[in-house]
């Protein structure tokens, strides 16, 4: 019978296009020096960085940082490309006086966006604009520090008014587990008290199954992670860890660190969500109050 038609072929064509153009994914870091912004990034792309010439500059960079500086690098697995932006802010909440200190974090933002509006603005518009619009923000949390701090709630207030915005406490291997259960529960009951909305938001359009996983992540954040850019041998096997005097620990080991979950959020199940609920949510948000402005 002659029944087939090939529509169902619309998914190969899709990702064949996909492939060939690549895509952006823009990542802002945001929290105090020393904290292991850095070294987090890096033991999450590490492996899949194309040119680690350029990575070795790129750290360089990073590392120096007064001021917000982006830091573009090529990944890929398996065919597929991904230009990945980290944008490094200076050290944030390192003086006593922070009064909007949040500032020239939120103007970068907007102004990508700006920059992404203008383009899609212009009567003869490129076929595809370059895309430079902050998808996720990891907010470092202070171990040492009680829970969130007022600076961090006037930040993360702002902060979750233009980007998804994933908070993570910083190098928690620096308390016991029981402290960073109690810890995480602190944050957590805070967050919600401060009405701070963040990144998976609830939607009517969820499935089941997405609910499911959504949930699970809530449960998690925020990530308590460990970060290292040292491999280490530990009975004939390498791994990625941080010697300590107690022992050796494992970054990837999930009962240890959130490390794997972030990784796995970030980068698998919610990779393509990141970048549309930046374009349909957070840019949408800002081209419509723009595009009034402009009207009025
Ligand atoms: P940044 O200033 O926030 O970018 O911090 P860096 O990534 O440069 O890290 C500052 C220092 O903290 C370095 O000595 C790192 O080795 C160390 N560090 C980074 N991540 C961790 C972690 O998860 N646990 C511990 N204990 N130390 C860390
Ligand atoms: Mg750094």
């Amino acid at each position: 019978v002659q029944d087939y038609v090939g529509f169902d072929t619309i998914t190969q064509q899709m990702e064949r296009k996909f492939l060939k153009r690549g895509f952006n994914l823009n990542v802002i870091l945001v929290g105090e020096s020393g904290m292991g912004k850095s070294t987090l990034v890096n033991s999450i792309f590490a492996s899949h960085l194309i040119d680690t010439q350029g990575r070795r500059a790129a750290q360089e960079v990073i590392r120096k940082t007064t001021e917000i500086a982006p830091v573009t690098q090529m990944l890929e697995e398996n065919g597929v490309r991904v230009k990945l932006t980290i944008v490094d802010t200076p050290g944030f909440g390192d003086q006593c006086n922070n009064e909007g200190c949040w500032v020239p974090v939120i103007k970068y933002i907007k102004d990508q966006h700006a920059a992404y509006l203008e383009r899609e603005l212009k009567p003869n518009r490129e076929r595809i604009i370059v895309d430079t619009r902050v998808h996720a923000c990891l907010y470092f949390l202070n171990p040492g520090s009680r829970g969130l701090r007022p600076l961090d709630v006037e930040v993360l207030k702002r902060l979750t008014e233009v980007t998804n915005v994933i908070p993570v406490i910083a190098k928690s291997d620096s308390m016991t587990i029981e402290e960073r259960t109690a810890f995480k529960r602190h944050i957590k009951e805070e967050l919600a008290f401060h009405r701070i909305m963040l990144f998976p938001y609830a939607s009517d359009d969820d499935a089941d199954d997405d609910r499911v996983l959504n949930a699970s992540i809530r449960e998690l954040i925020p990530f308590a992670v460990v970060g290292s850019e040292e491999v280490i041998e530990v009975e004939g096997k390498l791994i990625r860890g941080r010697r300590h005097g107690w022992g050796v620990i494992n970054i990837f080991d999930e009962t240890h660190s959130d490390f794997v979950h972030l990784r796995n959020f970030m980068l698998r199940t919610h990779l393509s969500d990141l970048i549309e609920v930046t374009s349909q949510r957070h840019y949408e948000q800002f081209r419509t109050s723009q595009l009034r402005q402009i009207k009025e």
